[in-house]
């Protein structure tokens, strides 16, 4: 095989997976339909469906679904949605479920070969002879024992419950993995989502994975190298059933500093109503990043970028959003908005009336077509900037022309409440320091309303450890608002659409008719600072 590449461009990389044929190769997916996509699967997802494209081979997308108490109908269609919107669509489509009758089948063979056992061991003792290398009292059970209490947990009576499947791999092997793992569980307490009370034992995920992954006909499966532990059990099932080898590839997790990538911990977040839901802008998922700006073609740039290497990548924030910007800046029209508080009213001498001009949305890039703008003798300017000038200093209204500030009116509290600025339109905008935002009042259109939404990490720490627990970590307040009125033009924009706020940033409308009306854009992260507030 050849040597992995660590980086390359959005083309792809020069990676080859071991003993891959073109034509052959067969990759898949395996969510488990418990939550909704996030960036982490994202990964899984992009480099899986490179490499059957790379090979013109197939990609299979698996629902993995042995654990019904965490499982439903709604994160499947979550999940397929999601990989559309990626741009991914699987060769077909199947669950593990679709396989709970072969693989009883085939678990009732390993059991009459002698190569599982049925244990009652409680968890912590089971947990704690794993460790120290201790056989279970049960492990020497025969055929017919076994049998017997695999045929009460298929049942699913009382006693049966008692019990779980383990397969006889090893008592002390130096690798914790291959020290018999679980197989097969009871539960009664939840019905399937798509085989209903069928059945009363489900397998796990250490015995479903490599058995359908061998049935499905996958040449190549990648996991994360988290597992890598897990090869040899993996194997061992293979090999034991005498099912057709997989190649296994494995690649490094992808995690975000001040981020939890675990559907189960984000679950929580959504229960505990931390979060407005699972597309909620803080979350990592697909539709969280998504509705905060991030592009799809970002996503598949940087996983690509950073996807086969082997260390566990804790990314910054910054670096994915950074990418972002490069593409979306050329491309989303430019708009005014200023922060509604303290807004200074000013009137500009030496100006005509107020008159409507059409300017370029983006003034480096034609194709985004012009705007009409009002220019005029009555404007607002931000509190900070108005604050900031000096007597008889030159400043530049963006777009318009240089202008001499004349007069300035202290309200009570020491702030600007009124300012007179003298036009000087055709003065040098290269030698004044200040660029200025500014809206002019026109008598014909009306100032749109916004709220400009901003949000932080949704925990406090860049990296939680093991033994941490993340509800400890959560940042009291991770969500911002500020109350402002955008240029008449901003009326035009739709939902889901990007744009830029000169001097502010770039922003996505998230909702036309928010509270009260206004509408609500959410700032999208520029990669610059690490988070606004
Ligand atoms: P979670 O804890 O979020 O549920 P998981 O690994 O249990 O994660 P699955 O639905 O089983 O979630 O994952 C589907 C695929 O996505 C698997 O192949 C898994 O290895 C991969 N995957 C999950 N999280 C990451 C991650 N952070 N980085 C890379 N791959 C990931
Ligand atoms: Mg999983
Ligand atoms: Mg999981």
């Amino acid at each position: 095989a050849k040597a992995r590449a660590n980086t390359s461009k959005s083309s792809g990389f020069d990676v080859f997976l071991p003993g891959a044929q073109k034509g052959q190769v067969v990759t898949r997916f395996p969510p488990e339909p418990s939550g909704y996509l996030h960036l982490g699967h994202t990964k899984a997802a992009i480099l899986n469906n490179y490499f059957a494209r790379q090979y013109d081979g197939k990609l299979l997308i698996r629902f993995d679904d042995t654990n019904p108490s965490k499982e439903k109908v709604e994160f499947e269609d979550s999940i397929i949605e999601d990989l559309e919107l990626l741009g991914i669509k699987g060769d077909a489509t199947s669950h593990t479920s679709d396989h709970f009758d072969e693989l009883y089948r085939l678990v009732i063979q390993l059991i009459k070969q002698g190569d599982a056992y049925a244990d009652d061991t409680l968890q912590e003792e089971m947990r704690a002879q794993r460790m120290d290398g201790i056989a279970s009292a049960r492990r020497e059970a025969s055929i017919e024992e076994t049998m017997e209490r695999f045929a009460a947990m298929a049942a699913g009576t009382d006693e049966g419950r008692r019990w779980c499947l383990r397969a006889k791999m090893s008592v002390d092997n130096p690798n914790k993995a291959m020290r018999d793992p679980v197989i097969y569980r009871c539960n009664i307490d939840t019905p399937h989502h798509r085989t209903g009370t069928t059945w009363k034992v489900y397998p796990t995920y250490d015995f479903a994975c490599p058995v359908v992954d061998a049935l499905e006909g996958i040449t190549h499966a990648l996991r994360t190298n988290e597992y890598r532990d897990r090869n040899p059990q993996y194997a061992w099932f293979l090999e034991k059933l005498q099912l057709r080898k997989v190649e296994i590839w494995d690649f490094g997790r992808l995690n975000f500093v001040y981020t939890l990538l675990s559907k189960r911990k984000l679950q929580w977040f959504v229960d505990n109503g931390h979060v407005s839901g699972w597309d909620d802008p803080r979350f990592p998922t697909v539709r969280g990043v998504r509705r905060r700006g991030m592009t799809i073609e970002n996503m598949h740039q940087f996983i690509l970028a950073t996807g086969p290497s082997q260390q566990v990548i804790n990314m910054e924030w910054d670096s994915i959003w950074a990418g972002n910007k490069r593409l979306i800046d050329p491309v989303v029209p430019r708009y005014t908005a200023l922060d509604e508080a303290k807004v200074v009213k000013c009137t500009v001498t030496g100006v005509p009336e107020a008159r409507e001009a059409e300017v370029p949305r983006h003034k480096k890039n034609a194709d985004l077509g012009s705007k009409s703008i009002t220019f005029g003798p009555t404007i607002y300017l931000e509190q900070v900037d108005a604050a900031s000038f000096d007597d008889n200093e030159e400043i530049t209204l963006m777009d318009w022309g240089n202008a001499i500030v004349r007069k300035k009116t202290l309200a009570a509290d020491g702030s600007i409440e009124a300012l007179e600025l003298e036009a000087n339109l055709d003065g040098d905008f290269r030698a004044t320091k200040k660029k200025i935002t500014w809206l002019a009042e026109s008598p014909t259109r009306r100032f749109v309303e916004v709220t400009l939404l901003d949000f932080d990490y949704l925990i406090t720490k860049k990296k939680l450890e093991e033994e941490d627990k993340f509800e400890d970590y959560i940042t009291p307040q991770s969500r911002f608002e500020v109350a402002a009125f955008a240029d008449p033009n901003v009326a035009e924009i739709a939902e889901g659409e990007s744009i830029q706020f000169e001097r502010k940033g770039y922003y996505i409308l998230d909702k036309a008719q928010g509270a009260n009306g206004r509408r609500e854009f959410i700032r999208i992260p520029d990669g610059r600072a690490a988070t606004a507030k």
